[in-house]
């Protein structure tokens, strides 16, 4: 009896697949002295080891530097898709809630400067904490969202979906040219300006206007 298993079985598992968008607000760009994308955006992955549920503490590697608070918007595939037109994506959205790409930003400038993958800056344990998702209903617009992140109850980033570079619709477009996107998976969409180190013992809260609010204790 065979104890092996075929590649297949992991393929469709219920596990989310975590797609991240880099370098998709102008001012954040500016503020780490980076370069526009190359092709019509930075993507990479997390593993769903990164994700922390609302009122659960982060646990954070030490002693690999700072590690900076990207407050973002996502959105959860409902029906996947290949090659999916923009005028249509938004049909295969499910909800859209905040998170956060936690990012150990030494390690990534060392990354970047070796031009070595990202995945040690940014897909360590407890990387994504995760807001809960609101279905997409007709009333939200996606290109008029605010949503902000307090720390300890000082307001480090305070964004507006409108700033982004590429919008949601098109960002699902492209990532669906690369991955057939399956239903439950999870595309974190860039974060504005203001990103910042945080710090064992603090308080990070994420809140949108329509969006559901969490918030998080660094363990
Ligand atoms: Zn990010």
């Amino acid at each position: 009896m065979s104890q092996s298993r075929p590649a297949d079985a992991f393929r469709h598992r219920s596990t989310p697949r975590i797609f991240c968008i880099g370098r998709n607000y102008a001012k954040h760009i500016e503020e780490l002295n980076s370069s526009l994308p190359g092709a019509e955006c930075v993507i990479f992955m997390k593993p769903a080891s990164s994700l922390v549920a609302p009122e659960e503490a982060i646990t954070l590697p030490t002693n690999l530097g700072e590690i900076h608070h990207e407050a973002e918007l996502v959105i959860e595939m409902g029906h996947g898709g290949r090659d999916i037109r923009a005028e249509v994506t938004r049909e295969h959205i499910s909800a859209v809630g905040l998170g956060l790409d936690l990012t150990l930003r030494g390690v990534q400038t060392e990354l970047k400067n070796s031009g070595e993958p990202w995945e040690r800056a940014k897909a360590f344990d407890h990387s994504a904490p995760l807001a809960p998702l609101v279905a997409l209903t007709p009333d939200i617009d996606l290109s008029d969202l605010h949503f902000q992140l307090t720390v300890d109850g000082q307001v480090r980033q305070a964004g507006h979906t409108s700033h982004m570079l590429v919008d949601v619709e098109s960002l699902i477009a492209v990532v669906s040219q690369t991955w057939h996107l399956l239903p439950g998976d999870l595309i974190f969409t860039g974060t504005p300006e203001g990103v910042g180190p945080i710090e064992p013992g603090q308080h990070l809260a994420l809140s949108g206007a329509g969006l559901a609010a969490a918030e998080w204790t660094i363990a």
